[in-house]
């Protein structure tokens, strides 16, 4: 599994996302982002991101 942490993003919040791909972990990334934070995703965004991307 793959996982990121939003908290290693530098959003204050603690929403930690799983999945067996970058793509789909980088998906619910976006998606808890413009839902959860009102944040517009950029490539900058997925490219950070996807820097922090840990195996678990
Ligand atoms: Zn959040």
């Amino acid at each position: 599994m793959k996982i990121l942490r939003f908290n290693e993003a530098g959003l204050d919040c603690n929403f930690e996302v799983h999945g067996k791909t970058v793509e789909e972990v980088l998906k619910k990334a976006a998606d808890h982002a413009r839902k959860g934070h009102n944040l517009e995703v950029t490539e900058d965004s997925l490219d950070t991101w996807r820097s922090l991307i840990q195996e678990d």
